[in-house]
């Protein structure tokens, strides 16, 4: 590989089967680091027990397969990577920059901003349940590749967020901006949903020392109801009898215009010479169908 590879990553949650949204974002990341002539790598975040289905990696890993797309590298599952955000916390509160928090979700504000009730120290009587950032009111602004300029505030939107849960459980935005750095990614393709996380992953990336990835969010499949298709909305398993049909929406959806009536080899060789991120619909959420 090049000295500076550029390197794209897929990172579902085991929380159920792949779904036609979580499709797009493995889709449109893929060919986002391939057609750089980079490496496309796969991570299960299973960090969340409570809420995995018990099966739902390896079929997520499987259908991948069946649909044409290989990582690079062996896929990496954030379950063994306890030890590392371990580390990064530990590194967060001992330059001062993160702090143990005794406030449950009954103390916050409507606002869901947290006032920093316990950055000063825990108050007395009350005991530490999670650890909070201190984010500072810096200007974490970056241009997405779809979206444009974004401009959101951590410290107006979240304020203080939880990188450990009361349960002793990781964050999702610890884990996600730790793993990025592990696995060198340049460049985050995933679905718009997200897209409200990344100034608080941008500003963990600046605490921590690390370089900030190009981002790219993509529109979400909704619902007649203008519902996320995901997993939690019951999105129907993709449909492996016709994985090159399933392929062709995907790309459709992504406003690419791939022939018909392709075989699945056939396809991936097409969409890997004519993708053209320029096409993708600038918004944040389409109803399939309707693109
Ligand atoms: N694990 C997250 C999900 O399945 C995606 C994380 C990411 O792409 O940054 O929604």
């Amino acid at each position: 590989m090049a000295p500076n590879p550029v390197i794209g990553r897929f990172a579902p949650s085991p929380t159920g089967d792949l779904h036609f949204g979580s499709l797009v974002a493995a889709v449109g990341s893929y060919l986002e680091a391939k057609c750089a002539g980079g490496w496309w790598l796969l991570r299960i975040e299973d960090i969340d027990p409570p809420r995995e289905v018990p099966g739902s990696a390896d079929r997520i890993i499987r259908d991948l397969e069946h649909l044409g797309m290989f990582p690079d590298e062996p896929v990496l599952y954030q379950s063994s990577r306890i030890h590392s955000y371990e580390d990064a916390v530990k590194r967060l509160m001992e330059r001062g920059l993160a702090y143990p928090c005794a406030c449950s979700r009954k103390d916050l504000p409507a606002s869901g901003v947290y006032p920093g009730t316990c950055r000063n120290g825990i108050p007395a009587g009350k005991i530490a349940r999670s650890i909070r950032l201190a984010v500072d009111n810096g200007d974490y602004a970056f241009t997405d590749r779809v979206q444009g300029l974004v401009e959101d505030l951590p410290a107006s939107l979240t304020g203080d967020f939880v990188i450990r849960r009361a349960d002793g459980l990781y964050a999702y935005q610890l884990a996600v901006v730790v793993d990025d750095e592990f696995q060198r990614v340049t460049q985050v393709v995933r679905g718009a949903d997200l897209l409200e996380s990344t100034s608080r992953q941008i500003c963990l990336q600046k605490a921590l020392g690390y370089k900030t990835p190009a981002y790219m969010h993509l529109p979400v499949a909704t619902t007649e109801e203008g519902k996320k298709l995901g997993k939690r909305f019951q999105a129907d398993p993709i449909n492996q009898q016709n994985p090159a049909y399933a392929v062709y929406q995907a790309l459709t959806f992504l406003g690419q215009r791939p022939p018909s009536g392709l075989s699945l080899a056939s396809l991936w060789e097409w969409a890997l010479q004519h993708w053209d991120s320029s096409l993708i619909p600038r918004c944040s959420s389409i109803l399939p169908g309707k693109v």
